[in-house]
């Protein structure tokens, strides 16, 4: 059934295709396609026909970002209408900001997006990479996804709902507040109801701009008058990593003026838990109903990578704040559960 179905992969690079140098793991893109080539099971008649582009560098995925995401994105873009879906190869440490930037800047994406990679390189004998590659190219040519995804250790997992859980597991990958889309056993089994049904409207891809935004994480005796000086109206948002369901230290006295001063300046705030699994809920405790009241707003159960990737992806599409803020506490792409 997938044998006709045309597959594009882009390499960005990443473990997946590195080789031992005197300078630890590097990409070696020459080696990585005689590898592949060497791969029967690749072009076997069940699976899907492929071609492969390479990103210009390779890279570790820890220098991937907005640059890097808009190549990706305009190299998905030139070839919707030739391919019946796309595998992006990329390196594990920000695979999950990837997946979750494109979900985004894919507007109307009807094509299965399957990120992967590995956590051993192609070229040792015992890896997951050909394991991976090889289930991601059959997702990438089933009618059924119609979102990007990422693929790892056995499982298919939303794309912006995915984080790094692992250094050196196989299983490396999870997206703790929604069940994986697939499950490889013997059959790959799909959660059918889980997966997005096909976008109606045309294909358009919304470019990224470099947006000044940061990350606070807040730990006990977090000194939050630090954090004032950067707080200005060139910052356009935070997204700060809060306990539990939003709860910030006792000296918020410290931090509610900051927040007020940040709002007022324009910068837009989003409440995110450090908990892997579970929501945000403002006004739950003391503690976080004053960070509403100083003009935060709730990202519910989205993850860091996922709210990161929405605010390059809101402010770049020309949104106002107050846009940007309503948006912010919706699901756009399937990133959070309201
Ligand atoms: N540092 C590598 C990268 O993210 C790690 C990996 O691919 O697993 O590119």
């Amino acid at each position: 059934m997938n044998k006709q179905k045309k597959i594009l992969i882009i390499y960005t690079g990443g473990t997946i295709g590195m080789q031992k140098t005197d300078h630890g793991l590097s990409p070696q893109k020459e080696r990585f396609h005689r590898q592949l080539e060497e791969i029967p099971e690749l072009y076997a008649g069940e699976m899907p026909l492929w071609d492969m582009v390479d990103m210009d560098p390779l890279l570790d995925s820890s220098n991937i970002a907005v640059r890097e995401w808009n190549e990706i994105g305009q190299m998905i873009a030139q070839h919707y209408e030739t391919y019946d879906g796309f595998i992006v190869l990329h390196g594990t440490d920000t695979m999950a900001y990837t997946a979750s930037a494109l979900s985004f800047m894919l507007e109307n994406n009807a094509k299965p997006v399957i990120l992967t990679g590995s956590q051993i390189p192609l070229c040792e004998i015992r890896n997951d990479a050909r394991d991976n590659l090889i289930t991601a190219l059959l997702l990438a040519a089933d009618d059924r996804i119609h979102e990007v995804c990422l693929y790892f250790g056995g499982k298919l997992l939303r794309g912006n709902r995915s984080s790094k859980f692992s250094a050196d597991d196989l299983i490396a990958f999870d997206s703790p507040n929604y069940l994986p889309l697939a499950e490889t056993g013997i059959e790959i089994r799909f959660r059918e109801e889980g997966l997005f049904q096909p976008e109606r409207g045309e294909f358009t891809l919304q470019l990224l701009k470099e947006i000044p935004i940061g990350v606070i994480k807040v730990f006990p005796g977090i000194q939050f008058e630090l954090f004032d000086p950067i707080m200005t109206e060139k910052l356009k948002g935070v997204v700060i990593e809060t306990f539990g369901a939003g709860n910030i230290p006792g000296n918020a006295d410290q931090l509610l003026p900051i927040i007020e001063k940040a709002a007022r300046n324009g910068t837009i705030i989003i409440v995110c838990s450090q908990c892997p699994h579970g929501r945000v809920s403002l006004g739950t405790y003391e503690t976080s109903s004053q960070l509403r009241a100083a003009g935060a707003v709730s990202g519910y159960d989205i993850t860091t990578e996922a709210a990161v990737a929405k605010l390059y992806y809101l402010f770049s599409a020309g949104l106002s704040r107050e846009q940007i803020k309503k948006r912010m506490e919706m699901s756009i792409r399937g990133e959070m559960t309201i």
